[in-house]
């Protein structure tokens, strides 16, 4: 049973997408805790961090770079951000595909 965010990425579940290229795509949180909470997702399915390999390091590399180019578009690269991935139960985490999320737009 595949998640809700590939169901995104394989555009079976419409959204308001706000970047995308070969490797990810970014979308508003449906859920917003600030002004600014984007998710950048991973075309490919990983289920955690911690299923994370040596081959995904890059890719890893290139959610950040995008969550600081979304931050920079956004406006919010002075005021500041937050980036964070949720990690199974206690550490909160509810879709099993990781996901970056870039939170801001106010003082956290
Ligand atoms: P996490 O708790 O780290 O697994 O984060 C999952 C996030 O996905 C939550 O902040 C939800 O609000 C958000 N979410 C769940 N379903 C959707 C959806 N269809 N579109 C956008 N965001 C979603």
């Amino acid at each position: 049973m595949s998640t809700i965010f590939k169901q995104i990425i394989d555009k079976k579940i419409e959204t308001n997408l706000i970047y995308e290229d070969k490797l990810c795509l970014a979308f508003n949180d449906k859920n917003p805790i600030a002004p600014i909470h984007i998710l950048i997702v991973p075309k490919k399915e990983i289920p955690t961090i911690n299923d994370l390999t040596e081959e995904d390091k890059n890719l890893i590399g290139h959610l950040i770079f995008t969550a600081k180019n979304i931050a920079k578009e956004k406006n919010i690269e002075e005021t500041g951000y937050r980036l964070f991935f949720n990690c199974n139960e206690d550490g909160g985490q509810t879709i099993f595909h990781i996901h970056l999320h870039l939170v801001g737009g106010k003082k956290l």
